[in-house]
Protein backbone atom coordinates (compact mmCIF):
# COMPACT_ATOMS: atom_id res chain seq x y z
CA UNK A 1 0.00 0.00 0.00
CA UNK A 2 1.27 3.85 -0.41
CA UNK A 3 1.14 5.66 2.58
CA UNK A 4 -0.03 9.34 2.37
CA UNK A 5 1.80 9.98 5.99
CA UNK A 6 4.75 10.97 5.25
CA UNK A 7 6.90 10.13 8.99
CA UNK A 8 10.01 11.43 10.76
CA UNK A 9 12.06 8.68 10.08
CA UNK A 10 13.33 8.47 13.10
CA UNK A 11 12.43 7.53 16.86
CA UNK A 12 13.08 9.19 19.80
CA UNK A 13 16.10 8.50 22.38
CA UNK A 14 16.55 11.10 24.55
CA UNK A 15 14.22 13.68 25.01
CA UNK A 16 14.44 16.92 26.37
CA UNK A 17 11.10 17.89 28.54
CA UNK A 18 9.18 21.05 26.85
CA UNK A 19 7.86 23.27 30.27
CA UNK A 20 4.59 24.01 29.19
CA UNK A 21 3.03 27.75 30.31
CA UNK A 22 -0.78 28.94 31.22
CA UNK A 23 -1.78 31.87 28.82
CA UNK A 24 -1.50 34.06 32.52
CA UNK A 25 1.66 33.14 32.83
CA UNK A 26 3.21 34.36 29.70
CA UNK A 27 1.31 37.91 29.84
CA UNK A 28 3.43 38.08 32.59
CA UNK A 29 6.65 36.65 30.89
CA UNK A 30 6.31 38.73 27.85
CA UNK A 31 5.65 42.32 29.86
CA UNK A 32 9.29 41.14 31.75
CA UNK A 33 10.84 40.21 28.42
CA UNK A 34 9.74 44.30 27.20
CA UNK A 35 7.91 42.57 24.64
CA UNK A 36 10.86 41.55 22.80
CA UNK A 37 10.85 37.34 22.19
CA UNK A 38 14.95 37.54 21.93
CA UNK A 39 14.85 38.65 25.48
CA UNK A 40 12.46 35.60 26.51
CA UNK A 41 14.83 32.92 28.67
CA UNK A 42 14.10 29.60 26.81
CA UNK A 43 12.71 27.53 29.35
CA UNK A 44 9.39 30.10 29.05
CA UNK A 45 9.21 29.22 25.28
CA UNK A 46 7.25 25.93 24.24
CA UNK A 47 7.74 25.89 20.70
CA UNK A 48 10.99 27.35 19.52
CA UNK A 49 11.07 28.82 15.76
CA UNK A 50 13.46 31.61 16.43
CA UNK A 51 15.64 30.13 14.37
CA UNK A 52 17.21 26.91 12.58
CA UNK A 53 20.50 27.60 12.99
CA UNK A 54 22.66 25.71 15.60
CA UNK A 55 19.18 24.32 16.91
CA UNK A 56 19.75 20.84 15.21
CA UNK A 57 19.41 17.21 17.40
CA UNK A 58 22.07 15.26 16.82
CA UNK A 59 21.87 11.64 15.33
CA UNK A 60 22.85 8.77 17.85
CA UNK A 61 25.45 8.44 15.40
CA UNK A 62 27.30 11.96 15.91
CA UNK A 63 26.79 11.48 19.84
CA UNK A 64 29.45 8.41 19.40
CA UNK A 65 31.55 10.97 17.27
CA UNK A 66 31.53 12.98 20.60
CA UNK A 67 32.93 10.44 22.41
CA UNK A 68 35.33 9.38 19.89
CA UNK A 69 36.41 12.95 18.92
CA UNK A 70 40.25 13.19 18.96
CA UNK A 71 40.92 16.39 20.71
CA UNK A 72 45.11 16.64 20.13
CA UNK A 73 45.91 20.03 18.81
CA UNK A 74 47.65 18.57 15.62
CA UNK A 75 46.75 16.31 12.91
CA UNK A 76 43.83 14.85 15.32
CA UNK A 77 41.57 11.81 13.06
CA UNK A 78 38.90 14.12 13.93
CA UNK A 79 39.82 16.63 11.78
CA UNK A 80 41.46 14.15 9.26
CA UNK A 81 37.97 12.92 9.14
CA UNK A 82 36.20 15.73 8.40
CA UNK A 83 38.65 17.23 6.25
CA UNK A 84 38.08 14.18 3.93
CA UNK A 85 34.05 14.36 4.31
CA UNK A 86 34.54 18.31 2.96
CA UNK A 87 37.08 17.30 0.33
CA UNK A 88 34.73 14.69 -0.80
CA UNK A 89 31.72 16.40 -0.97
CA UNK A 90 33.38 20.06 -2.29
CA UNK A 91 36.13 18.65 -4.46
CA UNK A 92 38.25 21.61 -2.95
CA UNK A 93 42.06 21.03 -2.43
CA UNK A 94 41.92 23.41 0.57
CA UNK A 95 39.91 23.00 3.92
CA UNK A 96 40.35 25.35 6.67
CA UNK A 97 37.72 24.81 10.16
CA UNK A 98 36.29 27.53 11.94
CA UNK A 99 33.87 28.32 14.70
CA UNK A 100 30.83 29.21 13.17
CA UNK A 101 30.19 30.28 9.32
CA UNK A 102 30.73 34.06 10.33
CA UNK A 103 34.87 33.53 11.04
CA UNK A 104 35.12 32.09 7.73
CA UNK A 105 33.36 34.91 6.28
CA UNK A 106 35.85 37.79 7.88
CA UNK A 107 39.04 35.16 6.71
CA UNK A 108 37.80 35.19 3.31
CA UNK A 109 36.14 38.58 3.08
CA UNK A 110 39.19 40.65 4.58
CA UNK A 111 41.43 39.60 2.45
CA UNK A 112 39.51 39.27 -0.93
CA UNK A 113 37.61 42.83 0.23
CA UNK A 114 38.60 46.52 1.02
CA UNK A 115 37.73 49.88 -0.46
CA UNK A 116 36.53 49.82 -4.27
CA UNK A 117 35.62 45.96 -4.12
CA UNK A 118 32.18 44.99 -5.03
CA UNK A 119 30.71 41.63 -4.15
CA UNK A 120 27.61 40.72 -6.10
CA UNK A 121 25.10 37.81 -4.82
CA UNK A 122 21.76 36.69 -5.44
CA UNK A 123 20.93 37.77 -1.41
CA UNK A 124 23.92 38.54 0.89
CA UNK A 125 22.96 36.91 4.26
CA UNK A 126 23.01 39.62 6.75
CA UNK A 127 26.72 38.63 8.55
CA UNK A 128 28.08 38.07 5.03
CA UNK A 129 27.03 41.51 3.76
CA UNK A 130 27.92 43.08 7.46
CA UNK A 131 31.78 41.19 6.68
CA UNK A 132 32.34 42.64 3.19
CA UNK A 133 30.84 46.10 4.62
CA UNK A 134 33.43 46.19 7.49
CA UNK A 135 36.43 45.51 5.08
CA UNK A 136 35.58 48.87 3.17
CA UNK A 137 33.97 47.11 0.33
CA UNK A 138 30.53 47.15 -1.32
CA UNK A 139 27.76 44.47 -1.92
CA UNK A 140 24.96 44.29 -3.95
CA UNK A 141 22.10 41.73 -4.29
CA UNK A 142 20.76 40.95 -7.45
CA UNK A 143 18.36 38.10 -7.49
CA UNK A 144 15.45 38.03 -10.30
CA UNK A 145 12.41 39.72 -10.14
CA UNK A 146 10.19 36.91 -8.93
CA UNK A 147 12.15 37.25 -5.43
CA UNK A 148 10.23 40.55 -4.63
CA UNK A 149 6.71 38.90 -5.50
CA UNK A 150 5.40 37.20 -2.27
CA UNK A 151 2.83 35.39 -4.14
CA UNK A 152 4.34 34.56 -7.29
CA UNK A 153 5.07 30.79 -7.53
CA UNK A 154 8.97 30.14 -9.39
CA UNK A 155 10.36 27.21 -9.08
CA UNK A 156 13.91 28.66 -8.53
CA UNK A 157 13.03 31.86 -6.43
CA UNK A 158 16.66 31.95 -5.05
CA UNK A 159 18.33 32.26 -8.71
CA UNK A 160 20.57 35.64 -9.76
CA UNK A 161 19.85 37.57 -12.27
CA UNK A 162 22.40 37.18 -15.10
CA UNK A 163 21.34 40.10 -17.18
CA UNK A 164 22.16 42.22 -14.26
CA UNK A 165 25.14 40.13 -12.98
CA UNK A 166 26.53 40.75 -16.70
CA UNK A 167 25.65 44.60 -16.49
CA UNK A 168 27.54 44.65 -12.88
CA UNK A 169 30.88 43.35 -14.36
CA UNK A 170 30.38 45.45 -17.75
CA UNK A 171 29.64 48.84 -15.28
CA UNK A 172 32.21 48.10 -12.48
CA UNK A 173 35.19 46.23 -14.77
CA UNK A 174 35.98 42.25 -13.50
CA UNK A 175 39.32 43.52 -11.90
CA UNK A 176 36.96 45.46 -9.53
CA UNK A 177 34.77 42.25 -8.61
CA UNK A 178 36.26 40.18 -5.25
CA UNK A 179 33.62 37.76 -5.82
CA UNK A 180 30.28 36.45 -7.24
CA UNK A 181 28.17 35.08 -4.53
CA UNK A 182 25.42 32.56 -4.29
CA UNK A 183 23.80 31.61 -1.51
CA UNK A 184 22.31 28.06 -1.78
CA UNK A 185 19.25 27.84 -0.64
CA UNK A 186 18.78 31.71 -0.70
CA UNK A 187 17.90 32.43 3.19
CA UNK A 188 16.10 36.11 2.53
CA UNK A 189 12.01 34.22 1.67
CA UNK A 190 12.97 31.15 4.20
CA UNK A 191 14.96 29.28 1.68
CA UNK A 192 14.57 29.56 -1.71
CA UNK A 193 16.58 27.48 -3.98
CA UNK A 194 18.83 28.10 -6.70
CA UNK A 195 19.03 26.45 -9.99
CA UNK A 196 21.60 23.97 -11.44
CA UNK A 197 21.18 25.78 -14.95
CA UNK A 198 21.45 29.74 -12.79
CA UNK A 199 24.57 28.07 -10.82
CA UNK A 200 26.69 26.72 -14.75
CA UNK A 201 25.27 30.59 -15.72
CA UNK A 202 26.79 32.78 -13.55
CA UNK A 203 30.01 30.32 -12.75
CA UNK A 204 30.15 30.51 -17.13
CA UNK A 205 29.99 34.62 -16.93
CA UNK A 206 32.51 34.79 -13.90
CA UNK A 207 35.12 32.07 -15.66
CA UNK A 208 34.81 34.42 -18.69
CA UNK A 209 35.74 37.73 -16.97
CA UNK A 210 38.51 36.03 -14.74
CA UNK A 211 35.88 36.63 -11.07
CA UNK A 212 36.31 34.54 -8.47
CA UNK A 213 32.89 32.41 -7.99
CA UNK A 214 31.91 31.27 -4.42
CA UNK A 215 28.90 29.47 -2.52
CA UNK A 216 27.78 29.84 0.56
CA UNK A 217 26.80 27.05 0.78
CA UNK A 218 24.84 26.60 4.27
CA UNK A 219 21.61 24.89 2.92
CA UNK A 220 23.18 22.99 0.00
CA UNK A 221 21.19 19.69 0.83
CA UNK A 222 17.69 21.09 0.93
CA UNK A 223 18.69 22.99 -2.30
CA UNK A 224 19.96 20.00 -3.53
CA UNK A 225 16.16 18.48 -2.82
CA UNK A 226 14.36 20.97 -4.61
CA UNK A 227 17.13 20.55 -7.97
CA UNK A 228 16.17 16.84 -7.90
CA UNK A 229 12.15 17.40 -7.94
CA UNK A 230 11.91 20.46 -9.81
CA UNK A 231 14.59 20.58 -12.27
CA UNK A 232 14.76 19.32 -15.51
CA UNK A 233 17.18 16.22 -16.04
CA UNK A 234 17.81 15.77 -12.16
CA UNK A 235 15.56 13.00 -11.33
CA UNK A 236 18.04 10.32 -11.33
CA UNK A 237 20.46 12.05 -9.09
CA UNK A 238 21.16 11.14 -6.38
CA UNK A 239 21.26 14.48 -3.72
CA UNK A 240 24.38 14.42 -2.91
CA UNK A 241 26.19 14.20 -6.20
CA UNK A 242 23.98 17.32 -7.19
CA UNK A 243 25.67 19.22 -4.20
CA UNK A 244 28.92 18.04 -5.49
CA UNK A 245 28.37 19.45 -8.77
CA UNK A 246 26.91 22.30 -7.63
CA UNK A 247 30.28 22.49 -5.97
CA UNK A 248 31.98 21.67 -9.30
CA UNK A 249 31.37 24.82 -10.73
CA UNK A 250 32.40 27.03 -7.62
CA UNK A 251 36.22 28.09 -6.93
CA UNK A 252 35.03 27.91 -3.02
CA UNK A 253 32.62 28.07 -0.53
CA UNK A 254 31.73 28.83 3.06
CA UNK A 255 29.16 26.99 5.06
CA UNK A 256 28.02 27.25 8.90
CA UNK A 257 28.34 23.74 10.17
CA UNK A 258 24.85 25.31 12.25
CA UNK A 259 22.54 24.38 9.23
CA UNK A 260 22.93 21.85 7.05
CA UNK A 261 26.11 19.84 9.08
CA UNK A 262 23.46 19.23 11.61
CA UNK A 263 25.60 20.70 14.84
CA UNK A 264 25.31 23.28 17.16
CA UNK A 265 28.38 24.73 16.56
CA UNK A 266 31.26 24.90 13.81
CA UNK A 267 31.49 26.02 10.11
CA UNK A 268 34.38 25.82 7.41
CA UNK A 269 35.91 27.65 4.31
CA UNK A 270 36.75 25.62 1.41
CA UNK A 271 38.99 27.11 -2.05
CA UNK A 272 40.32 25.55 -4.94
CA UNK A 273 43.34 28.20 -4.74
CA UNK A 274 46.51 27.39 -3.44
CA UNK A 275 47.61 31.52 -2.70
CA UNK A 276 43.78 32.05 -1.45
CA UNK A 277 44.30 29.45 0.68
CA UNK A 278 47.39 30.07 1.98
CA UNK A 279 46.50 33.91 2.90
CA UNK A 280 43.41 32.05 4.95
CA UNK A 281 45.18 30.33 6.77
CA UNK A 282 47.28 32.45 8.00
CA UNK A 283 44.51 34.61 9.74
CA UNK A 284 43.31 31.57 10.95
CA UNK A 285 45.92 30.45 12.56
CA UNK A 286 45.97 34.30 14.23
CA UNK A 287 42.20 34.31 15.22
CA UNK A 288 40.62 31.26 15.18
CA UNK A 289 43.13 28.23 16.07
CA UNK A 290 45.55 25.81 13.91
CA UNK A 291 45.21 24.99 10.56
CA UNK A 292 43.84 21.59 12.19
CA UNK A 293 41.01 22.67 14.17
CA UNK A 294 40.35 26.33 13.45
CA UNK A 295 38.25 27.25 16.40
CA UNK A 296 36.54 23.74 17.04
CA UNK A 297 37.00 20.87 19.15
CA UNK A 298 37.92 17.31 18.09
CA UNK A 299 34.40 16.46 18.75
CA UNK A 300 32.84 19.17 16.91
CA UNK A 301 34.47 18.17 13.61
CA UNK A 302 33.88 13.99 14.46
CA UNK A 303 29.83 15.79 14.48
CA UNK A 304 30.47 17.61 11.44
CA UNK A 305 31.56 14.94 9.29
CA UNK A 306 29.21 12.76 10.55
CA UNK A 307 26.19 15.17 10.48
CA UNK A 308 27.35 15.92 6.37
CA UNK A 309 26.48 12.52 5.77
CA UNK A 310 23.12 12.46 7.41
CA UNK A 311 21.60 15.31 6.17
CA UNK A 312 21.91 13.79 2.40
CA UNK A 313 19.95 10.83 3.72
CA UNK A 314 16.98 10.88 1.35
CA UNK A 315 14.20 9.65 4.00
CA UNK A 316 15.90 12.61 5.99
CA UNK A 317 15.72 15.12 3.05
CA UNK A 318 12.12 14.00 1.95
CA UNK A 319 11.20 14.21 5.79
CA UNK A 320 12.58 17.92 5.88
CA UNK A 321 11.32 19.61 3.29
CA UNK A 322 7.74 17.98 3.21
CA UNK A 323 7.19 19.03 7.03
CA UNK A 324 8.39 22.70 5.78
CA UNK A 325 6.24 22.65 3.33
CA UNK A 326 3.42 21.43 5.05
CA UNK A 327 3.54 23.80 7.72
CA UNK A 328 3.23 26.37 4.53
CA UNK A 329 0.20 24.24 2.91
CA UNK A 330 -1.79 24.08 6.10
CA UNK A 331 -1.66 28.33 7.43
CA UNK A 332 -1.96 29.16 3.42
CA UNK A 333 -5.91 26.60 3.91
CA UNK A 334 -6.74 28.79 6.89
CA UNK A 335 -5.91 31.82 4.73
CA UNK A 336 -2.43 33.05 6.65
CA UNK A 337 -0.91 34.89 4.15
CA UNK A 338 2.36 33.34 4.05
CA UNK A 339 5.22 33.68 1.38
CA UNK A 340 5.10 31.31 -1.62
CA UNK A 341 6.36 28.37 -2.74
CA UNK A 342 7.69 27.48 0.34
CA UNK A 343 11.20 27.14 0.92
CA UNK A 344 13.43 24.83 2.92
CA UNK A 345 13.91 26.01 6.46
CA UNK A 346 11.49 28.07 7.10
CA UNK A 347 7.44 29.62 6.36
CA UNK A 348 7.38 33.81 6.35
CA UNK A 349 3.93 34.84 7.49
CA UNK A 350 3.40 38.23 5.69
CA UNK A 351 2.38 39.98 8.88
CA UNK A 352 1.43 43.14 7.14
CA UNK A 353 -1.23 41.26 5.50
CA UNK A 354 -2.03 39.49 8.11
CA UNK A 355 -2.80 42.71 10.52
CA UNK A 356 -3.86 45.29 7.77
CA UNK A 357 -4.95 47.86 10.74
CA UNK A 358 -1.45 47.91 12.04
CA UNK A 359 0.10 50.97 10.50
CA UNK A 360 4.42 49.96 9.98
CA UNK A 361 4.77 52.50 12.39
CA UNK A 362 3.44 49.77 14.94
CA UNK A 363 5.61 47.08 13.32
CA UNK A 364 2.61 44.75 12.79
CA UNK A 365 5.25 41.96 12.65
CA UNK A 366 6.17 42.66 16.41
CA UNK A 367 2.48 42.17 16.75
CA UNK A 368 2.43 39.12 15.55
CA UNK A 369 4.89 37.83 16.89
CA UNK A 370 3.94 38.65 20.62
CA UNK A 371 0.56 37.22 19.65
CA UNK A 372 1.79 34.26 18.69
CA UNK A 373 3.63 34.07 21.69
CA UNK A 374 0.29 34.74 24.30
CA UNK A 375 -1.56 32.64 22.43
CA UNK A 376 0.55 29.54 22.30
CA UNK A 377 4.01 29.75 23.86
CA UNK A 378 5.54 30.32 20.28
CA UNK A 379 8.47 32.16 19.62
CA UNK A 380 8.96 33.22 15.79
CA UNK A 381 11.55 36.29 14.42
CA UNK A 382 9.93 39.61 13.40
CA UNK A 383 12.01 40.40 9.94
CA UNK A 384 10.53 43.57 9.44
CA UNK A 385 10.75 47.26 9.88
CA UNK A 386 11.89 46.21 13.66
CA UNK A 387 15.24 44.46 12.52
CA UNK A 388 15.88 46.48 9.10
CA UNK A 389 13.75 49.68 9.71
CA UNK A 390 15.84 53.28 10.14
CA UNK A 391 15.00 56.85 10.55
CA UNK A 392 15.06 59.96 8.57
CA UNK A 393 17.03 62.91 10.54
CA UNK A 394 13.94 64.34 11.78
CA UNK A 395 12.86 61.14 13.11
CA UNK A 396 10.77 59.51 10.91
CA UNK A 397 10.25 55.81 10.28
CA UNK A 398 11.81 54.34 7.13
CA UNK A 399 10.16 51.64 6.86
CA UNK A 400 11.47 47.82 5.63
CA UNK A 401 10.35 46.74 2.55
CA UNK A 402 8.05 43.57 4.10
CA UNK A 403 6.69 43.14 7.41
CA UNK A 404 7.37 39.54 7.77
CA UNK A 405 7.52 36.67 10.92
CA UNK A 406 9.77 34.13 10.42
CA UNK A 407 8.86 30.65 11.93
CA UNK A 408 12.04 28.96 11.11
CA UNK A 409 11.82 25.15 11.22
CA UNK A 410 15.15 23.53 13.36
CA UNK A 411 16.05 20.16 12.05
CA UNK A 412 14.93 16.68 13.53
CA UNK A 413 13.62 18.35 16.66
CA UNK A 414 9.54 18.86 16.44
CA UNK A 415 7.03 16.49 15.31
CA UNK A 416 3.70 16.68 13.40
CA UNK A 417 1.98 17.21 16.83
CA UNK A 418 3.93 20.51 17.57
CA UNK A 419 3.93 21.10 14.18
CA UNK A 420 -0.45 21.27 14.39
CA UNK A 421 -0.40 22.96 17.77
CA UNK A 422 1.72 26.04 16.38
CA UNK A 423 -0.95 26.17 13.12
CA UNK A 424 -3.90 25.65 15.98
CA UNK A 425 -2.13 28.94 17.25
CA UNK A 426 -3.05 30.93 14.56
CA UNK A 427 -6.92 30.13 14.64
CA UNK A 428 -7.40 32.42 17.56
CA UNK A 429 -5.29 35.28 15.82
CA UNK A 430 -7.60 34.88 12.50
CA UNK A 431 -10.32 36.47 14.40
CA UNK A 432 -10.36 40.45 15.36
CA UNK A 433 -7.36 41.08 13.45
CA UNK A 434 -8.40 43.98 11.47
CA UNK A 435 -8.91 45.12 15.21
CA UNK A 436 -5.85 44.54 16.78
CA UNK A 437 -2.96 47.45 17.82
CA UNK A 438 0.84 47.66 17.19
CA UNK A 439 3.57 48.61 19.59
CA UNK A 440 5.92 51.12 20.46
CA UNK A 441 9.74 51.40 21.13
CA UNK A 442 10.40 52.27 24.58
CA UNK A 443 14.30 52.04 24.39
CA UNK A 444 16.78 50.92 21.63
CA UNK A 445 20.72 50.82 20.91
CA UNK A 446 22.45 52.31 18.28
CA UNK A 447 23.19 49.37 16.27
CA UNK A 448 21.02 46.02 16.09
CA UNK A 449 18.30 46.58 18.03
CA UNK A 450 15.90 44.00 17.22
CA UNK A 451 18.04 41.76 19.85
CA UNK A 452 17.76 44.36 22.94
CA UNK A 453 14.86 46.89 22.22
CA UNK A 454 12.27 47.51 24.51
CA UNK A 455 8.31 47.99 23.74
CA UNK A 456 5.02 48.49 24.80
CA UNK A 457 1.82 47.33 23.41
CA UNK A 458 0.09 50.74 21.97
CA UNK A 459 -3.80 51.33 23.81
C1 LIG B 1 23.89 31.30 9.18
C2 LIG B 1 24.39 31.81 7.91
C3 LIG B 1 25.67 32.39 7.81
C4 LIG B 1 26.55 32.67 9.01
O1 LIG B 1 26.85 31.54 9.74
P1 LIG B 1 27.01 31.55 11.33
O2 LIG B 1 27.37 30.14 11.64
O3 LIG B 1 25.71 31.96 11.92
O4 LIG B 1 28.11 32.50 11.66
C5 LIG B 1 26.09 32.78 6.56
N1 LIG B 1 25.31 32.63 5.47
C6 LIG B 1 24.08 32.08 5.54
C7 LIG B 1 23.26 31.93 4.30
C8 LIG B 1 23.58 31.66 6.76
O5 LIG B 1 22.35 31.13 6.82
Amino acid sequence: MHHKTIIEPFRIKSVEPIRLSSQEERVQYLKEAHYNLFQLTSDRVIIDLLTDSGTSAMSAEQWGGIMRGDESYAGASSWLRMEAEIKDLTGFPYVLPTHQGRAAERILYSYLGGEGKTFIANTHFDTTRANIEYSGATAIDIPIAEAYEPEQFHPFKGNMDTDKLRALIEEKGGANIGAVILTVTNNSGGGQPVSMANTREVAAICKEAGILFLLDACRIAENAYFIHWREEGFVDHAYRSIAQEMFRLADGAIMSAKKDAMVNMGGFLAVKDADIADACKNMLIITEGYTTYGGLSGRDMEAIAIGLQEVFFPDYLKYRIRSTTYVGDKLREKGVPIMWPVGGHAVYVDAKAFYPNIPVEEFPGQALACDLYLAGGIRSCEIGSVMFGKYTDDGQLIPAATELVRLAIPRRVYTQSHMDYMIETFDGLMDNRDKRTGYTITYEPPFLRHFTANFEPKG
